[in-house]
């Protein structure tokens, strides 16, 4: 038995499925799961003291990589100074700062421990506002596992093949509008129908809990039009694309201003951050000054905080993300050749340092094209891949994250062991 196999087994005596959070089980691919002891660079290595390039980067925070030395030296240096105030410290006005800088539609902004808490409390913050209950959402997009979002919902739900979680009271359920992604007629139809009635919308602006998939302009533009025509506000789910996609995330690209974003992964540095902010008028309505509740016992955690202000620094230096884009293009571009020289249907794309790989003749536009896509042959090229030492996603549901620590020469050996993969899966 591996290391990794008894490790498996003994985990599940006391956590359930021996993870502590679903996708980690290897569910739909099958398999051990890897128990990593050390991460360095783009670099992992496991409990059998086997080493792969990591694109996972523990779903996404990890920008810089593993254990980048600014990042911890900015962790060990708050935690010399205590663990937890559970009262106001300056760095977090730092933070908030350098979020309200960055990103423009962010005028307030309240920071969290999980992105789950995030669009939580966005969606509640959207109700009070409103005064409104429904909320619309997209099929295949994932924003954390509140109840009212585990409706049609993606990454690990879709990976167990349910999209939908037991536990949801059909009430709450009952207010969350579900629409397929990028369909513009379907979203119209519906605000014509009960416009009157909705809170919110809530999308991920890129999808990448289906694969990668991206939001057409035309979607875009209908989602601000519709919900500032019918009073209802427009919340860009930035949790994975923010401050991966680009420094202006994902509602830079699209030149869009939401009424509320919520963040985390990378603001957070691989710490447990994230954030929900957006106008003030909104962000008024919170209490201490306004009758929205949301709180949090180790919100704005010293040591969270340290690593989002080290992380961001970095991230906004010159040329940062021209480099990881370039990078990140690079690997998809190396895919799509392999798959196009072997005549194997197999696509790749990426925006900013985000990608999906993909099992089909061309890349998805929502859900229902994930779905028809051949994830037997996904499972099969994951598992050879992992076999040769390259860690990704396990699951065709997730997205891939490039880092800066990824060298050009990483890559391209990647391109390799991916042309090796895609041989035996012909
Ligand atoms: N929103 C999006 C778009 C996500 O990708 C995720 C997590 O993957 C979440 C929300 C939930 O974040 P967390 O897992 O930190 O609760």
């Amino acid at each position: 038995m591996s290391n990794n196999e008894h490790l498996f087994a003994r985990a599940q005596r006391h956590i359930p499925g021996g993870v502590n959070s679903p996708v980690r089980a290897f569910g739909s691919v099958g398999g051990t799961p890897r128990f990593f002891v050390r991460g360095e660079g783009p670099y992992v290595w496991d409990a059998d003291g086997k080493r792969y390039i990591d694109y996972v980067g523990s779903w996404g925070p990890l920008i810089l990589g593993h254990a980048h030395p600014a990042v911890v030296e900015a962790v060990e240096r708050a935690a010399r100074n205590g663990l937890s105030f559970g009262a106001p410290t300056e760095a977090e006005i730092d933070l908030a700062d350098l979020l309200c800088e960055l990103l423009p539609s962010l005028e307030q902004v309240r920071l969290v421990s999980s992105g789950t808490e995030a669009t939580m409390s966005a969606i509640r913050l959207a109700r009070g506002f409103t005064g409104r209950d429904k909320l619309v959402k997209f099929e295949g997009c994932y924003h954390g596992h509140a109840d009212s979002l585990l409706v049609k919902a993606g990454s690990g739900l879709l990976t167990f093949g349910n999209p939908s979680s037991a536990g949801v009271p059909a009430g709450v359920a009952n207010d969350t509008l579900v629409l397929p992604y990028n369909d513009v007629a379907a979203l119209e139809e519906l605000f014509s129908a009960k416009g009157s009635e909705i809170a919110a919308i809530i999308v991920e602006p890129i999808a990448g809990n289906m694969n990668l998939v991206r939001a057409n302009p035309q979607f875009v533009q209908a989602m601000r039009r519709l919900t500032e025509q019918h009073g209802a506000l427009l919340i860009y789910d930035e949790v994975m694309t923010g401050f991966r996609v680009g420094l202006q995330c994902a509602q830079g690209l699209h030149g869009i201003t939401p009424d509320l974003t919520t963040l985390g992964k990378v603001i957070g540095g691989g710490m447990p951050l994230a954030a929900f902010g957006g106008r003030a008028d909104v962000m008024s309505k919170l209490t201490p000054l306004g009758p929205v509740y949301q709180a949090g016992t180790l919100s704005g955690n010293p040591l969270s905080v340290a690593a989002g202000l080290a992380t961001l620094n970095e991230i906004r230096k010159p040329g940062f993300f021209e480099e990881l884009t370039a990078k990140t293009c690079m690997l998809t571009e190396g895919f799509n050749a392999v798959g196009r020289e072997l005549n194997i249907p197999f696509c790749a794309q990426s925006v900013g340092g985000m990608f999906g790989i993909y099992f089909a003749e061309q890349v998805p536009d929502n859900y229902n094209d994930v779905m028809n896509s051949d994830r037997a042959r996904f499972n099969a090229f994951f598992h050879d891949m992992l076999e040769q030492g390259v860690y990704l996603a396990p699951s065709a549901f997730e997205a891939g994250f490039v880092s800066a620590a990824h060298s050009g020469a990483t890559i391209m050996a990647t391109i390799s062991t991916a042309r090796l993969a895609l041989e035996h899966a012909k």
